[in-house]
């Protein structure tokens, strides 16, 4: 058995499990051992590549390699370590761009470095460079553009230039040309041409999407840094790559889809440089008074209900009320409520935000029901908490005339009470007023939504030793 074929196997092995990582990730229960999968799988495919790739005879090369492995650990292992949750998404998009940056390389060392291509095989290799390179630079530049819109480095609001759809498809039509031309009689002046316009156009179609579709778009990138590095792996002739390249580039083009069915947005236009977000609309509508409720008269609401349905936003994640909330569910639990969650599909800035926070704080697993799960029962429901979430709990999206109009949201309205936590009667995300702190059975209980949590827990303790 030669060195090459173990290496190879363990291509095969690492695949398997990247593929069992992602299965386990789909899950909470199972989303543990996903990650373990995945990590042990990356690791399986370093080695593997390095016995593949590295010339023992070559000191210099692999002393480059492991300080480049160090350096780039440390940097990992120190974000990872720091990286707020609501700090995620920019994370991610940075990360992306390294990997089109990555693929860039590659594909100009493709042309530059290749020796040994088959006659047969040179003009499909020269268009695996040119497609390469293409997908990497635009991957690239749309990745820092997301990361600056994220960081709130530059404005958000969408850029528009003139014809920006025709720029668009010019520099698609521009591409094409270019592969042709580069195919048929390569030389670095094509290859630098394509790289400025896709880097070009990465920019341009990023910049062109306004700050709401921005985790759809750092989504939608993470698929172009997953076909970025598939095709390195055509170039490099590393069957790992590509298989790992198709994995991330089929399951982020999903759940970009998942994002924008959830959201009511349209795929097509987001990924096309498509048209932003709207801003804040000017509501006049008079949807009356709104009524407020204490902490105190909360908990002793809570306290009588049979059954308490909890759904959480992004305010949560910014009061980072989860540990209160964990509490306060056992508490109640304890005194015989049935509690459960209710998880709309985007609530919080990033798919998953909320179970991750709920996962964090320990409650557990079989009580967190997605939307689909619960909206049914929310209209046998005694209490609604409807803790830091506005758009996704807004009864406006059922109005046509709604800027978010079509946007599946959580029926909590239908409850017997709802409480909204929240710290004022400012709109939500999508900017639209929601009519549901109007609503006769809804009660407002102002202030940061942690502070109100724990009193609420605090009043609970006090009417049991009473
Ligand atoms: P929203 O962003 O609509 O609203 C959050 C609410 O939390 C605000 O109304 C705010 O009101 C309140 N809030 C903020 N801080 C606090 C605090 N410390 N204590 C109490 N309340 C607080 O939240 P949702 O989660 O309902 O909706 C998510 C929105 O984000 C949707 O529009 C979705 O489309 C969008 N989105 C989600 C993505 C995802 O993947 N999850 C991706 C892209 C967009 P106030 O300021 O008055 O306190």
């Amino acid at each position: 058995m030669t060195v090459s074929s173990v290496a190879t196997a363990a291509y095969i092995v690492a695949a398997l499990l990247f593929i069992a990582s992602l299965a386990g990730l789909s899950k909470h229960e199972t989303a543990r051992q996903g990650l373990t999968f995945g990590i042990v799988a990356m690791a399986i495919s370093l080695v593997a590549s390095l016995i593949l790739v590295v010339d023992i005879s070559d000191a210099l090369g692999i002393a480059l390699l492991l300080v480049a492995m160090a350096v780039g650990a440390i940097i990992g292992m120190t974000r990872a370590a720091n990286v707020e949750m609501s700090g995620m998404p920019e994370l991610i998009a940075l990360l992306h761009s390294f990997v089109g940056l990555g693929a860039v390389l590659v594909g100009w060392n493709g042309y530059l470095g290749h020796g040994d291509i088959a006659a047969d095989l040179v003009e499909i290799h020269r268009a695996e460079v040119f497609v390469g390179v293409f997908i990497g630079a635009v991957t690239c530049t749309g990745s820092i553009v997301a990361y600056l819109v994220l960081s709130a480095r530059i404005d958000s609001a969408p850029l528009l230039l003139p014809g920006k759809n025709v720029l668009n498809l010019g520099a698609l039509v521009l591409f094409v040309a270019l592969t042709i031309g580069f195919v048929a009689s390569p030389n670095i002046w094509l290859l630098l041409a394509v790289t400025i316009v896709a880097l070009a156009l990465g920019w341009h179609l990023v910049a062109s999407i306004g700050g709401g579709d921005m985790p759809v778009v750092v989504s939608m990138l993470n698929s172009y840094s997953g076909w970025a590095a598939a095709a390195s792996g055509f170039l490099l002739d590393n069957d790992l790559l590509i298989v790992i390249g198709a994995l991330v580039g089929s399951s982020g083009a999903y759940l970009s889809y998942i994002m924008c069915k959830a959201m009511n947005r349209s795929f097509i236009s987001v990924i096309a440089g498509g048209f932003g977000i709207a801003s804040a609309t000017n509501d006049d509508a008079d949807y009356g008074e709104h009524r407020e409720i204490s902490a105190a008269d909360t908990a002793e609401l809570l306290e009588n209900a049979a059954s308490v349905v909890i759904t959480p936003g992004y305010g949560m994640a910014v009061a980072q009320a989860q540990y209160p909330v964990a509490d306060l569910v056992r508490k109640l639990r304890e005194r015989g409520v049935e509690v459960r969650f209710g998880i709309h599909p985007v609530a919080g800035r990033l798919p998953g935000h909320m179970n991750v926070l709920l996962a964090e704080a320990k409650v557990p697993y079989d009580i967190v029901l997605e939307m689909d799960e619960i909206n049914e029962d929310l209209a046998g429901t005694s209490v609604v908490l409807v803790i830091g979430a506005n758009d996704t709990v807004n009864p406006a999206a059922e109005d046509p005339g709604s800027p978010i109009a079509g946007m599946p949201v959580l029926r909590v309205w239908e409850a017997e009470n709802v409480i909204v936590f929240k710290r004022s009667m400012a709109a939500g995300y999508a900017g639209v007023q929601n009519p549901l702190f109007f609503r006769d059975n809804t009660q407002m209980l102002f202030g940061d939504a942690k502070q109100r949590v724990e009193e609420i827990v605090r009043a609970l303790d006090l009417a049991s030793v009473r």
